[in-house]
């Protein structure tokens, strides 16, 4: 079998033609602009690549885009002051701090400063419980693409056998819930796990975001099954640096009835999803229906 390919750069670009077509009818009916907040402390550059990204994606979308970026060394409370600000500007409908912080700040206590309604990461600890539990919330951006993607390709997803591969905050344990949501059987495989192998071999949908380049050959994937590859790793190969995902692509396209490639899969999702929750964020800020297809 040749998997087909699961094209994210097409589906995100699908994604934000959604959000700005909403932007514009809020715009033209509610006369609503939706905002975005990004914060950056410090200078990381991959951050700043970030950033920077957003936030021309924000303005292309016709969202307002506010840049806040402050001094590595700024102090915990200045930051949060920032926040308390924001959480209070009505023209602000999505708050995003950008990680990882300055280890002098603590970056639970910024993430929970943040008004969950604005959380448009879903990382505040209120979203958190809220996904857990099966209730409307802000869902983390990464997985909420790799679910777009999959629902697309699957349609319904109700009693596959699902392995997320990583059990992050940001990726593998969102993720988990929201398969579980859509009625999966899942499975959250981790460092520690007996026999990853098998424990793969037995999914429909695996989704990897572990951090290592290649670790998932081929021969582990089910005949037919979906791949959702989230890693993001950088490698030299013959002299050239080359990007990544956690899955042994060649191989895994032999078996897999899809995949989504590294670059051009899950990584183009994210910021569209970052869009659109922030449009979400807005509508339900101003009491008007969600906008359907881009939400959990
Ligand atoms: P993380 O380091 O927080 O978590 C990695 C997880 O992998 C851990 O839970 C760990 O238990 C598990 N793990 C480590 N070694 C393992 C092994 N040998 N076998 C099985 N599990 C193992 O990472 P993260 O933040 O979840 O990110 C994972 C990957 O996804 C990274 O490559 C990151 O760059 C990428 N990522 C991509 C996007 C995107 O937009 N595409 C967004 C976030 C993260």
């Amino acid at each position: 079998m040749v998997a087909q390919v699961i094209d994210g750069k097409a589906f995100a670009a699908k994604v934000r033609g959604q959000v700005a077509d909403q932007v514009a009818k809020l715009k033209e009916e509610n006369g609503i602009t939706p905002g975005l907040a990004v914060v950056l402390v410090g200078e990381d550059p991959a951050s700043q690549v970030y950033v920077r990204s957003k936030g021309k994606m924000t303005v292309e979308v016709g969202m307002n885009s506010y840049e806040h970026k402050l001094d590595v060394e700024t102090s915990e409370e200045d930051l949060l002051a920032l926040i308390d600000k924001l959480n209070n500007d009505p023209a602000v409908h999505g708050i995003l701090v950008q990680l990882p912080l300055p280890k002098h700040l603590n970056e639970d206590l910024v993430i929970n400063s943040i008004d969950p309604a604005k959380d448009v990461d879903g990382f505040h600890i209120s979203n958190v419980g809220l996904l857990g539990t099966g209730q409307k919330s802000m869902v983390p951006c990464t997985p909420l693409g790799c679910l777009m993607m999959l629902r697309d390709h699957h349609g319904s997803l109700s009693g596959l056998d699902a392995v997320v591969i990583g059990r992050s905050n940001i990726v593998g344990k969102p993720m988990a819930q929201l398969l579980l949501g859509d009625s999966c059987t899942v499975t959250i495989a981790h460092s520690r796990t007996k026999d990853l192998p098998d424990v793969v071999r037995r999914a429909d949908i695996v989704v990897a975001a572990v951090g290592r380049p290649e670790m998932v050959p081929g021969d582990w994937i089910k005949e037919g099954a979906t791949v959702i590859d989230v890693g993001i790793n950088r490698i030299e190969r013959d002299g050239k640096n080359k990007l990544v995902g956690d899955v042994d692509y060649a191989s895994a396209a032999e078996r897999a009835g899809a995949i989504t490639p590294v670059p051009g899969g899950v990584g183009p999702m994210t910021i569209a999803c970052l869009l659109a929750n922030t449009l979400t964020a807005c509508c339900r800020s101003n009491g008007l229906p969600e906008p359907e297809g881009l939400t959990a």
